[in-house]
């Protein structure tokens, strides 16, 4: 089903946000500053969802769907669960498509319809948790070999959904610059360390989940109602400082390495706006283990979300060069699910609320090509990349921009959709 609208720029067919797509944003229009709505991305336009609510365009919605739409956060619609987030996108998608004419034929149609680079975005909803897990087998046997040759995957891997506890605090929209952290480290395995800026800066691109409906302390989820749990997707860039990352991993993970800055794509891909790419799967090979019975589930799905890494210098953009291209491969490389991950970090009781962030870890496939950071596309810096301005990258320098794409391709009667971009580039480190 690939609809039009009467919105030109959404029947174009390279559009990331068509509309079949309608990804969920938060946004502070440039003509109405200090005001936050709630709306849904269409071409390059956004529909002020927020502002039909308030104008009366959303009668036919339930009143605590129309409440929740109101704004300012996404979390209202989140908790709402999966009948409501069906509601309010057929309610959008309806306003928009080319034969409706309730908004279309409106005079006023033009103040419920921003460009969306008059909009200043803002996460679309408040995070109180978020959770970084490591579902890439490549890049856990990648990383694994670098800090551990002898020993890559752990004998856990297989079983456990790895993950950390991440800082809430420091997560940011697209488009927010990354300063470089300071931190400890230590050139020699037994110290002794030095504080100072990060010298081993890096990108990981990700997928994050966001989390609907949740589960009380002491509460499990059933694997089986993990896909009505889960609202949709963004792309996720967990920067990462590798020599402070080595040097305080052991016993507990990353700590202070990860916990400064992490950037989240403005637009949230609802799961119902993909389910036309939702495919069975993991397909594990034929040595994995089969996993515990709380993590299987007969439906649990994967799907094959292109994902793409683009650099760009300060010499590059002075020069007006394109970004250059590091990495493309595909989510449906991942060896744990959206679904599984959930399960196991509710499987002791743990709370899960409305606007949780689960990113899925490193997205990096079985190819050079497909490897979704630095320490693992220069090979821990001993293959560096030749960028076109004449310079070299270990890994980054200040000045540089990283861009995360994703899209699904065309697929059937379907036409392709975006998740758009999630871009940041380095600033220098402050004394
Ligand atoms: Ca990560």
């Amino acid at each position: 089903m690939t609809g039009r609208s009467w919105i030109e720029s959404a029947n174009l067919a390279d559009a990331d946000f068509p509309l079949h797509h309608l990804p969920w944003g938060r946004f502070e229009r440039s003509d109405m500053p200090g005001r936050w709505a709630l709306g849904v991305a269409v071409g390059d336009m956004a529909m002020d969802v927020s502002l039909l609510v308030e104008a009366g365009l959303a009668r036919g919605l339930d009143g605590s769907l129309r409440e929740a739409l109101a704004g300012p956060s996404l979390n209202g619609l989140l908790a709402l669960g999966r009948p409501a987030w069906h509601q309010a996108r057929a309610w959008a998608m309806r306003l928009l498509a080319a034969e409706e004419p309730a908004l279309r034929d409106r005079k006023d149609r033009g103040r419920f319809l921003v460009p969306r680079d008059q909009l200043r975005m803002a996460l679309a909803m408040d995070v109180g948790d978020y959770t970084d897990f490591y579902a890439s087998i490549h890049h856990a046997t990648n990383v694994g070999s670098m800090f551990r040759p002898d020993n890559p995957l752990l004998p856990n891997w297989r079983h456990v959904p790895i993950g950390y506890h991440g800082r809430a605090s420091t997560l940011v929209p697209s488009g927010t610059a990354v300063r470089r952290p300071f931190g400890q480290s230590s050139a020699a395995e037994s110290g002794p360390p030095s504080f100072g800026p990060c010298r081993l800066f890096d990108y990981e691109l990700e997928v994050g989940v966001v989390v609907g409906p949740g589960n009380g302390i002491g509460e499990r989820v059933d694997i089986a109602t993990a896909r009505d749990r889960l609202f949709g997707i963004c792309l996720v860039n967990d920067w990462s400082a590798r020599d402070v990352q080595k040097w305080e991993y052991v016993p507990l993970g990353p700590f202070t390495a990860k916990n400064f800055c992490t950037s989240v794509g403005a637009w949230v891909t609802p799961l119902e706006a993909i389910e036309p790419w939702l495919e069975p799967g993991p397909v594990r090979d034929a040595a994995a283990p089969e996993n515990l019975p709380y993590l299987r589930w007969s439906g649990d799905f994967t799907f094959d979300l292109k994902l793409q890494v683009l650099l760009r210098s300060a010499r590059m953009r002075e020069q007006g060069m394109p970004a250059m291209q590091v990495s493309v491969g595909t989510y449906r490389d991942m060896y744990w699910t959206f679904a599984q991950m959930l399960t196991h970090h509710a499987c002791t009781g743990c709370a899960m609320r409305p606007g949780d962030l689960l990113a899925s870890g490193t997205v990096s496939g079985p190819t050079p090509e497909s490897r979704g950071c630095l320490l693992e596309r220069t090979w821990r810096g001993t293959e560096p990349l030749s960028l076109p301005d004449g310079t070299q990258r270990k890994f980054l320098e200040d000045g540089d921009e990283v861009i995360l794409r994703g899209w699904f391709d065309a697929r059937g009667g379907t036409g392709r959709i975006g998740l758009g971009e999630c871009r940041g580039v380095v600033l220098p480190a402050i004394a």
